[in-house]
């Protein structure tokens, strides 16, 4: 094949007159105007000066345009680079300038701060507004509608995809043409992606989740989706009827579940509900079946590696847990300090090795030898175990752990705890600075709605669920916690809030 991204995800879907996208006007937008324009927006790559591998970075609102260009990019070999919409200037202009970026396609409201940055950077500045106008739409539809596609191969890179920078700095995951097509194919054949597939896509695409997982297995499995601007509650239940899949953050399930209008009876014609991203507790799951019937399949993956483990379509899907390796993809739990591999149900570190794991950090070589070892196997960062039958359970992730008097203390099995809690909604529990223990176990507990936590019968109640050294040394009560895009809480941010709780 010529370039196997875009010949198997766009190229074959040339002069078929179904709709890829339905849009919110109820217009739909057909597999081959799709591909039309995504050849006008690859021959404006060019006109832009830009050649096979080199970057485009972009950040603008979520429309067909945008996955047009993400198409474009691939027809031309270039590097797509799509970024947070929430990123400051002064963010993206890391960003540019990490990336080495030719080209920045932005919004027409942020011109006036984005093109004196990127011409600073020597790149040039595009815009490309939520309804699709824009400066690079101008010129790319005065261009032909075929694009003669640039030979590429699996080895190729295909995007730089910065991760979500929960942890630390976002770095740049490098991920070639092979990583993305060995996922999306493992997905669409796990979870039964079909032409008859009809898909709610509420999720942004400058992410994993939205971008590669949702809108590649669309393409890989020739189906539509109804392509929504942002999660939506009303759009959402009044595409319910029509649709037979729904991807989401966890946030998306209990809000549904928040809303009486979402019904069994909205939800029978639906085939799958799938959830990632965050961890979905379990009561969610388990009031998600109740509600509707379904059980929703969760699985478990990142920027750096696109998806490692899913439940099962058939079979148990397990609440709690994120399901064993998808076929192609070995997964392991080692001891954090020596990487031995630890026996069955012990915690550890979740490393991954196969296909879908990427090429390395852009131009981060000591982050990258930190986190890929010379055998393949990625170390994700997360902590977990792995039953006896394969399942993998995540229990926080390694930045996370709260390490108190000589305790390893892991956070999730204390905010199991307090979510059961009368009045609590939900809980986040941290390590701060603590000067005789060196951290200390904090607990922010988030009420339910016009309910007011006794933390003091919670103690008691901590007092006989937990061992003594697990116990939070202090409580606050918070009205909400602070969650990213994607439904991450954002405990570095809770860290540094509550750094002198203890000092
Ligand atoms: P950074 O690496 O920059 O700190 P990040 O890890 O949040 O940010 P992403 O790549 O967007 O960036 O997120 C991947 C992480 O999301 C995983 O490492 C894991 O911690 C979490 N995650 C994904 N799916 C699940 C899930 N089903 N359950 C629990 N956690 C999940
Ligand atoms: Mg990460």
């Amino acid at each position: 094949m010529a370039n196997p991204l875009y010949d198997t995800l766009f190229g074959r879907h040339r002069g078929s007159t179904k709709p890829f996208l339905i849009l919110p006007d109820g217009g739909t937008l057909t597999y081959d105007g799709f591909l039309q324009m995504a050849a006008q927006y690859a021959h404006a790559l060019g006109a832009c000066g830009l050649e096979a591998g080199d970057r485009v970075a972009v950040q603008i609102e979520k429309s067909p345009q945008y996955l047009a260009l993400y198409a474009a990019a691939a027809q031309a070999g270039v590097i797509f680079l799509p970024l947070n919409t929430a990123y400051t200037p002064d963010e993206l202009s890391y960003f540019v300038e990490n990336s080495g970026a030719k080209l920045l396609v932005g919004d027409d409201s942020k011109r006036d701060v984005l093109a004196p940055m990127a011409a600073g950077l020597n790149a040039r500045f595009e815009t490309l507004n939520a309804d699709g106008a824009g400066t690079l739409t101008d010129i790319a539809n005065a261009l032909p509608t075929e694009f003669p596609t640039v030979e590429r191969g699996e080895d190729d890179l295909a995007a730089f995809l910065y991760t979500s920078g929960t942890t630390g700095r976002s770095k740049g995951a490098m991920l070639s043409q092979g990583n993305l097509l060995s996922n999306a194919a493992t997905l669409v054949d796990h979870w039964r992606f079909t032409e008859g597939d009809v898909l709610i896509h509420a999720l942004p695409i400058f992410h994993t989740h939205g971008l590669f997982v949702a809108t590649n297995v669309i393409l890989s499995a020739g189906a539509s989706m109804v392509f929504l601007p942002k999660f939506d509650l009303d759009r959402i239940i009044a595409a319910m009827p029509q649709a037979t899949t729904m991807m989401g953050v966890p946030t998306f399930y209990t809000r549904l579940l928040g809303d009486a209008r979402f019904t069994r009876e909205l939800a029978q014609d639906m085939r799958l509900f799938i959830s990632g991203s965050a961890p979905l507790l379990a009561d969610t799951h388990i009031a998600f079946e109740q509600r509707t019937g379904h059980r929703i399949l969760e699985r478990y993956g990142m920027t750096e590696t696109n998806m490692n483990t899913s439940n099962p379509y058939d079979g148990d899907r397990r609440a709690g847990t994120v399901g064993p390796a998808l076929p192609g993809v070995e997964v392991k739990v080692t001891d954090p300090e020596t990487g031995a591999p630890l026996p069955t149900g012990e915690v550890g570190m979740i490393e991954v090795r196969g296909p879908n794991v990427f090429q390395g950090y852009w131009q981060m070589p000591d982050k990258t030898a930190a986190e890929l070892r010379a055998d393949g196997f990625f170390i994700t960062g997360d902590l977990g175990t792995i039953s006896e039958d394969g399942y993998v359970t995540i229990v926080g992730r390694g930045k996370d752990l709260i390490i108190s008097g000589g305790f390893n203390i892991y956070p999730k099995e204390i905010e199991l705890v307090l979510d059961e809690q009368s009045g609590v909604l939900e809980s986040a529990v941290i390590g701060v600075p603590h000067a005789d223990f060196g951290e200390g176990v904090l607990a922010i507990l988030i009420p339910k709605p016009g309910q007011t936590p006794d933390v003091e019968a919670i103690k008691a109640q901590v007092a006989t669920s937990l061992a003594r050294f697990k116990h939070p040394r202090a409580y606050v009560v918070i009205d909400e916690l602070p969650r990213n895009t994607m439904g991450k809480v954002q405990k570095n941010v809770l860290r540094d809030t509550y750094k002198g709780a203890f000092t």
